[in-house]
């Protein structure tokens, strides 16, 4: 029997952020049981996922536990101990894997006088990877992107080079172009 434990952490426990019910939706597919646990006393974040993940029957979700310790044999993890935060009680589990949801917090504080962040702190960007400001791309998981994936952030890079290729050629001095020639 495989059983997967996926934890939520800090930034995700404050509750905003889908992701984590989301991967244990996806998990639950594939493993025969999941757990997620979470530090909050409920979980917030996306009024759809929730029902869904309630519904699965190999999901347990246990809230008010803060995770203390992650087991292993030298080889693989073989448990997880948590605190039940309710009652200080100590509980393990063993769980077979353990997915630790990192949080989703872009480095984007410097920015917030200068562009539009989203209030996730998200760069906004259009469909060419272009800020409001014209001329400024930005791309892959800080800029906004409903998914935070390897070959999306990729081709978001693709996708901002091509929109900054598009605009240096439209807005290219005439001294530089007969320079060029
Ligand atoms: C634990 C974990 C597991 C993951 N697993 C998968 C997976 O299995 N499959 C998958 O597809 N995706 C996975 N991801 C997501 C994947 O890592 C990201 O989608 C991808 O790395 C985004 O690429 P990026 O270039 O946009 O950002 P990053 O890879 O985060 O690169 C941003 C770079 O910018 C640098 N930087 C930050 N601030 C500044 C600054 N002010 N000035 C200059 N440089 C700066 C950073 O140091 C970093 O090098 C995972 C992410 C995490 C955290």
């Amino acid at each position: 029997m495989t059983t997967c434990h996926l934890k939520a952490n800090d930034s995700l426990q404050e509750g905003k952020h889908p992701v984590p019910r989301k991967h244990s939706i996806d998990l639950a597919g594939i493993v025969s049981h999941v757990t997620l646990i979470e530090f909050d006393n409920q979980l917030r974040a996306d009024e759809v996922l929730q029902p869904k993940l309630r519904s699965l029957n190999n999901v347990t979700i246990i809230t008010s536990a803060m995770t203390t310790e992650v087991l292993g044999d030298g080889s693989k993890v073989n448990g997880l101990i948590y605190k039940d935060r309710n009652t200080d009680e100590n509980i393990s589990v063993e769980p077979e894997g353990v997915f630790v949801q990192i949080g989703l917090i872009p480095n984007t504080e410097f920015l917030k006088k200068t562009l539009e962040l989203t209030p996730r702190g998200e760069i906004v960007v259009d469909s060419r990877g272009e800020t409001p400001i014209p001329g400024i791309f930005a791309a892959g998981e800080v800029a906004t992107a409903p998914y935070k994936q390897i070959i999306i952030a990729m081709g978001s890079g693709a996708n901002a080079s091509l929109g900054a290729f598009d605009y240096l050629i439209r807005n290219s001095f005439e001294g530089d172009t007969a320079e060029t020639a």
